[in-house]
């Protein structure tokens, strides 16, 4: 088809062309005296994204859930309590994750739509102090769900609870806030293809001392993802295997430009963007958000409900046949019921109104009743005016 796919998914998200020409590098010996410059450039620019001076930022070759698995395996053991929330596929596969590690999993179960029950998580906590670490999904990515991780860490402050505070940013990190020291996070688990506008391929996490202390007693069974390994070689900036050099150097661009643009622009930009797809749907289409109030929204992911009578699977599958537009897909329970727009990463306004107008053509040919133009009127306007 002519013309570029209009790449819309909640990642991965578009590789800027600055970053996909720093990729474009010869191969070289991760075993020079040369290399740990760069080692510890990576880890210094996490730490600037994570806002943490405390912790340590780890970089695997593997996407986000091999993190989930890295977090958890290095600070528990086998029949350990957690407390979980389901409220979406990625809430939902993390809590799995723990069911099939051997931990006694307490979970909570919330309606898709919603986020963190934080008044169940309170009552579950103080009822429980064996409870070894909450885990919370910032950014529902499959429901564009955006949870508030302070209220979780004044909920723990509040009871004195020694729980670990295991955090999945991978739809938040570099998109919106996230303060790991001022947060008191313990664990946080990241990749590269959402806000950090990589190709997919390396796994992020960052532990704080204390969760790192625990791989000393932790008895869940690691090899690969073992930190005591990573930490000796990254303390003297090598990796304890062959790091993926090429996505390295794409992150050290990627770094760079959100240096530039500065975080809190960064986060800026994300809200203003989100804001105008949720015009475009709430104001201009008249449709419903996944996310059920305002206190839920999500600035990286707007997932939208489609009318009882219309097939959501039929409206991606238009929009990238005809229109060569990749929306993201209902997952799980909301199979069919909803099209997602990713709203994150290296975009702007003119980025996202090819997303809202393909959208809403794709909505007409499978006979949403939309205005035509509602969507891009709506939008326009807001950004024209914050
Ligand atoms: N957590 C969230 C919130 C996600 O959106 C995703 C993937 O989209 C994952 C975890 C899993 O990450 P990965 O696909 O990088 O393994």
């Amino acid at each position: 088809m002519a013309g570029r796919n209009f790449l819309f998914v909640p990642g991965p998200t578009n590789v800027p062309d600055r970053v996909q020409r720093a990729m474009i590098v010869s191969m070289e010996d991760h075993r020079s005296p040369d290399f740990p410059a760069l080692t510890n450039e990576l880890l210094d620019g996490l730490r600037y994204i994570w806002q943490t001076e405390e912790a340590f930022p780890f970089v695997f070759p593997s996407s986000g859930t091999g993190c989930w698995e890295a977090a958890i395996t290095n600070t528990l053991s086998p029949g350990d309590r957690v407390l979980t929330a389901t409220f979406g596929q990625f809430s939902h596969l993390w809590t799995e994750m723990c069911k099939k590690l051997g931990l006694d999993v307490v979970n909570i179960e919330c309606e898709w739509g919603t986020g963190i029950p934080y008044d169940q998580f309170q009552t579950a906590l103080a009822a429980d102090a064996s409870i070894k670490a909450v885990l919370v999904c910032h950014n529902e990515t499959a429901t564009g769900v955006t949870s508030d991780v302070q209220r979780v860490r004044e909920i723990l402050d509040q009871l004195n609870h020694p729980a670990l505070l295991f955090v999945d940013t991978v739809s938040s990190l570099a998109c919106m806030d996230f303060k790991f020291d001022d947060w008191g996070v313990d664990m946080a688990v990241s990749g590269s293809q959402k806000g950090l506008m990589l190709p997919a391929g390396l796994g992020l996490l960052c532990a704080s001392p204390k969760a790192l202390a625990m791989r000393h007693t932790a008895q869940l069974k690691r090899s690969y993802f073992d930190l005591d390994d990573m930490l000796k070689s990254n303390n003297f900036g090598y990796f304890p295997y062959t790091p993926a050099l090429s996505l390295l150097y794409g992150l050290k661009e990627s770094i760079k430009m959100i240096k530039e643009e500065g975080l809190s622009n960064v986060f800026e930009r994300h809200a203003r963007l989100a804001e105008g797809v949720r015009r475009a749907v709430l104001h201009g289409w008249q449709l419903k958000l996944c996310a059920q109030s305002r206190e839920w929204y999500s600035n990286t992911v707007s997932a939208i409900m489609v009318p009882d009578h219309v097939n959501g699977a039929d409206v991606i599958s238009r929009a990238y046949k005809r229109y060569n537009l990749s929306l993201g897909a209902g997952l799980n329970k909301m199979s069919g019921r909803l099209f997602r727009i990713g709203h994150l990463g290296d975009l702007n306004e003119v980025h996202l109104m090819a997303a809202i107008a393909g959208a809403e053509m794709a909505m007409q040919d499978c006979g949403i009743n939309v205005e035509p133009g509602s969507g891009m009127a709506a939008a326009g306007y807001y950004w024209r005016h914050n």
